[in-house]
């Protein structure tokens, strides 16, 4: 079989390996099967070229082209997919394992494809939070906005997850407008090489917005300055090398890690055997001891039990653990491949010999065990192996020592305290889980350890059937724990985007912050529209048109009538003397909802038009009561336009009601669908 050359792309071009080639093994035969890196890679050009060439022209775009070009690039994977699963069973990996690592990257593309267009603007500035007022008149505001980063987005993977783990980095920066430089785990390389060959083929990004560094980085993050970043997957060893490279701390370059936890997994004190919850907790470390071969981040490493169920779980779980059909990955019945190479396997050994000084091996002997359609010796196999540890409290090594396969250590807890100090002596994890029915055993447990855990994952009899799992990262929620697990964060929805992205506190009058943001902002000019709003199709209205409309009387019928219509007959609208003794009220008064349907009567214009539906409003305050006899005008104004489609867009409205005073009655965000003219 020929030898995969694992090529890199730098500046337009592929570069097979060259000089300083490392030769790569299969998982499953130990034979090479593909050799990667080059010496000559020049990182200087790389990056020239993603700040020159990809930056500008992904900045050229909004939030929502560049999101909807992520959705194309997950269509088009996922047409191809086919060739990614067949090299990815040489790095180890089952069917089930490709469904995770393959199907789950492109699933986050998706993810944040939908993420990017339903919750950031189609524009080039993300706002964030409110307009603050900084001055007693308000011509003179605050409004904190996030652009993207100037340079290029270097993202370092770990060897488990060769194509979600670059996908995951590379769906937010693009999003965001930055370029990657992506440099995946030379062990699995070759499947990623696939991955972003497919990308590229597809010709859906702009030049220069993914390189692929096959191999060693070179002088790369020497060169790196602020405006760019480094995001990077991995042991807590290189971690600690990338860290602290002089260049990343002189020029204060962005560092970011995810690396290895001593993730653990509590069985609740009312999940005793025979309830669905022992079943579940069986069922689901398991799980997360197999998967991958036990090579993720997050699988379950330390398990800790009630005193009492100790035992029983363990039994239980050397059954279930038992059943596992460990071989060749490319066969449907089996059920757990290889770790990744033979040197991955004598790691996880020695590793192993760590855990033997303080813990007692109870299920599994790396001695023997079957393989099925495999040869043990060549392929880099384990078995599931499980260790009890009766001592957790004078143990270290089974709280510090991340054996990265099919390894975990069950431990005794005497009551929830103690549960949540062993929790916690991880020093850190990117996920944690609780299997429990008992809202105050998960309460106690979030406030005692939340602040060391990235995630808390609960599991009962009542989510079940729909959790997502222990180990799965989500990209709608935050990936990523303080201390060991690295201090980083990734995913987390349209957080994963701000990673990439300036905040900058933005001050001015509200023409500006209007100009700036793309959103109407109260005080900035009103444009007369030269029609009634309703009338003008999409793509004519303008940021800022407004109109102002007649006012009406709101008498004491048009209350009664309202109260006896909806069936509100609240004592503030209804009774005088009632409402008069309320601090709130001066006496009887209009409903808020009345005053909303009148503005809506005010300001509509009723034909068949441009607007196709009222689908909500946003912000609604209740500024002045308004009493029987007042009058009520409304101010309509376009405050900001999100296109959905070829055929019709969103209008964001800023509404405020007055009386006749002048003084604002009530104020909200009026949500309209407007069709695009013919
Ligand atoms: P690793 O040896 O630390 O390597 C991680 C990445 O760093 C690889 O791409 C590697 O490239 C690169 N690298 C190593 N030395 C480098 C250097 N001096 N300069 C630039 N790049 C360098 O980790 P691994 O063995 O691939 O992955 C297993 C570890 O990753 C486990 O500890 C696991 O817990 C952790 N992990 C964490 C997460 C998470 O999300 N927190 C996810 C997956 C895995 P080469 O392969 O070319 O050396």
């Amino acid at each position: 079989m020929s030898i995969i050359a694992v090529s890199s792309y730098a500046a337009g071009h592929w570069i097979p390996p060259g000089a300083g080639a490392r030769p790569v093994e299969s998982a499953v035969t130990g034979e090479v099967i593909a050799e990667s890196g080059n010496d000559a890679l020049d990182a200087g050009t790389m990056l020239d070229y993603a700040r020159e060439v990809g930056g500008p022209a992904l900045r050229a775009l909004t939030f929502h082209d560049r999101a909807r070009m992520v959705k194309a690039l997950a269509m088009h994977l996922q047409e191809h997919r086919a060739l990614l699963y067949a090299l990815s069973h040489r790095t180890g990996a089952t069917m089930a394992d490709n469904r995770i690592d393959i199907d789950g990257g492109i699933g986050t593309l998706f993810v944040f494809a939908s993420k990017g267009r339903r919750e950031m603007p189609d524009g080039q500035v993300y706002l964030d939070g409110p307009v603050e007022q900084l001055s007693r008149d308000g011509t003179f505001l605050g409004q904190h906005i996030h652009t993207p980063l100037l340079g290029a987005a270097v993202q370092i993977n770990a060897f488990n997850f060769p194509v979600w783990g670059m996908l995951e980095k590379l769906a937010p920066a693009l999003i965001a407008g930055v370029p990657s430089i992506v440099k995946p785990a030379t062990a699995t390389g070759y499947v990623a090489e696939a991955c972003v060959r497919i990308i590229l083929d597809s010709g859906i990004l702009p030049d220069g917005a993914l390189q692929l560094v096959s191999g060693g980085l070179g002088d790369m993050l020497e060169r790196l300055d602020a405006q760019d970043s480094v995001a990077f997957t991995g042991s807590a060893a290189t971690a600690r090398t990338l860290r602290a490279t002089p260049n990343l701390l002189d020029a204060a370059v962005r560092f970011t890690a995810e690396q290895d936890s001593l993730n653990a997994s509590v069985l609740g004190p009312d999940a005793t055997p025979g309830t669905p919850e022992f079943d579940l907790f069986v069922k689901e470390a398991a799980r997360e001891m197999t998967a991958k071969a036990g090579q993720k981040c997050t699988a379950i490493r330390r398990i800790i039990a009630p005193e009492a169920q100790v035992g029983p779980l363990i039994e239980a779980l050397s059954a279930r653990l038992s059943k596992t059909v460990i071989g060749d990955p490319a066969r449907d019945d089996v059920r757990m491949g290889a770790l990744v190479s033979r040197a991955q396997r004598r790691d996880v050994l020695d590793k192993v010999a760590l855990l033997d000084a303080e813990a007692e091996r109870v299920h599994g002997d790396p001695d023997a065990f079957a393989v099925t359609g495999a040869d043990r010796e060549r392929g880099a196999f384990l078995p599931p192996m499980l260790f009890r540890c009766d001592d957790p409290d004078a143990a270290v090594r089974v709280h510090d020592t991340e054996a990265f396969g099919p390894v975990a250590t069950v431990m005794p807890y005497r009551d929830i305290d103690h549960a949540a100090r062993l929790l916690n002596r991880g020093k850190g994890s990117l996920v944690a889980s609780v299997v429990t029915r008992d809202g105050e055993t998960a309460r106690a447990l979030t406030l005692a350890s939340a602040a060391w855990h990235g995630r808390l994952y609960f599991n009962n009899r009542d989510s079940m059937a729909e959790s997502t799992g222990h180990g799965s990262p989500l990209p709608h929620m935050v990936h990523g724990g303080p201390g060991r697990a690295g201090g980083g964060e990734e995913l987390g929805g349209v957080r994963a985007m701000l990673h990439h992205m300036q905040r900058t506190a933005i001050q001015g009058s509200p023409d500006i912050l209007t100009a700036i943001g793309g959103r109407w902002v109260p005080g900035a000019a009103e444009i007369e529209a030269p029609a009634h709003p309703f009338t003008r199709p999409f793509e004519a209205l303008r940021i800022g048109e407004t109109i102002h409309t007649e006012s009406r009387e709101v008498t004491s019928e048009d209350i009664a009538h309202f109260a006896e219509f909806t069936g509100d007959t609240f004592y503030a609208h209804m009774d005088d003397a009632a409402a008069a003794a309320n601090p709130f009220f001066p006496g009887r008064v209009a409903h808020g909802y009345l005053l909303l349907s009148f503005a809506a009567g005010l300001f509509v214009q009723p034909d068949p038009g441009p607007v196709l539906a009222n689908t909500g409003l946003d912000s609604l305050r209740f500024l002045k009561p308004l009493p029987p006899g007042e009058r009520l005008a409304v101010r309509l104004t376009v405050k900001h336009k999100t296109r959905r489609n070829d055929d019709y867009g969103e209008v964001r409205w800023h509404v405020t009601l007055t009386d006749g005073a002048g003084d604002r009655v009530a104020e909200y965000e009026l949500l309209t669908m407007n069709a695009f003219g013919t």
